[in-house]
């Protein structure tokens, strides 16, 4: 039976007049890669935060690895790892001295260098960290979030300001800890991201998932038409089609053998999303 890591039920967050987050129920199994998407301003933030208790929430019921995060304990804390949005810098310790400072927080942290060694960072472990490129600090709030070994790691926002090769070396660094086991929920708004990264992703607008499921079903995106394209007479054709390959065999027997430049196309996340983003009444 697969354990729960995070269960919500009903999450509410005002700000004033502004409904942050307006009656989010989540459910998150242990060792899942949770993405939660959706565009500036809609709540993710909020949630995260209450998630790990850094805010306090209004309503509803919210327990992360059996624990209510408004009361938190020690040992909770020691399972879990946070990387928030905007993180505080200690710019004037090295990367090993911020990286050991906080390892000596936890009761079974990891070997500070190979924690710095997993987010990329062995060649600049000797520098300050006000001499580090944004991606490289953004780094380090990595390595702080993991260095205690958490079962269940929140990252908000993690991949901002990276370029496509760090990017793609945090993607790995995620996948290998999901393969360890941790549970991981990030929020994003890159679509490839959530798409390389997570089992599961819920979209969030305005307060409210207008969406959740496996990256490749979300928004009905499976069973959405495809496009069939091909080229014939010197010009482009497509069809939509609930039946792609029926097309394609009466297209073969027509063309007799290849079709010239065929593709098949669904939508895709990023089209699945504008159209849950653009259906949310403000
Ligand atoms: P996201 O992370 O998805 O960009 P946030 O959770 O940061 O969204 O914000 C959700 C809404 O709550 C936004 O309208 C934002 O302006 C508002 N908000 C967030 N934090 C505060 C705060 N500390 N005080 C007042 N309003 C806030
Ligand atoms: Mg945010």
């Amino acid at each position: 039976m697969t354990q729960t890591a995070v269960k919500v039920r009903g999450l509410t967050k005002r700000y004033r007049e502004v409904r942050a987050v307006d009656g989010i129920d989540l459910t998150i199994a242990e060792g899942e890669v949770f993405a939660i998407l959706g565009p500036n301003g809609a709540g993710k933030s909020t949630t995260v935060e209450i998630l790990e208790g850094y805010r306090r929430r209004d309503a509803g019921e919210v327990s992360v690895l059996g624990v209510d995060p408004a009361h938190p304990t020690r040992q909770w804390r020691d399972r879990i790892g946070i990387v928030l949005q905007t993180a505080n810098d200690t710019a004037e310790l090295t990367v090993r001295e911020t990286v050991r400072h906080f390892a000596g927080y936890y009761p079974t942290a990891g070997d500070p260098d190979e924690v710095i060694a997993r987010v990329g960072l062995t060649e600049q472990a000797g520098k300050r960290i006000r001499q580090l490129s944004g991606g490289q600090r953004r780094r380090v709030d990595v390595a702080l979030g993991i260095v205690g070994r958490p079962r269940l790691l929140f990252l908000d926002e993690p991949t901002t300001g990276f370029d496509p090769e760090a990017r793609r070396r945090f993607w790995e660094l995620i996948e290998d800890l999901a393969r360890d086991g941790t549970t991981i929920v990030l929020t994003t708004h890159y679509l490839d991201e959530a798409e390389a990264l997570a089992n599961r992703v819920a979209v969030i607008a305005q307060g409210r998932i207008v969406a959740e499921g496996r990256p490749a079903t979300l928004g009905g995106r499976a069973s959405a038409k495809a496009t069939v394209s091909w080229l014939e007479g010197g010009e482009r054709r497509r069809v939509e089609t609930g039946a792609p390959t029926e097309t394609i065999v009466e297209l073969s027997g027509r063309l007799g053998g290849e079709i010239p430049e065929l593709t098949v196309t669904r939508p895709s996340l990023e089209d699945v999303y504008m159209n849950l983003i653009a259906e949310v009444p403000r």
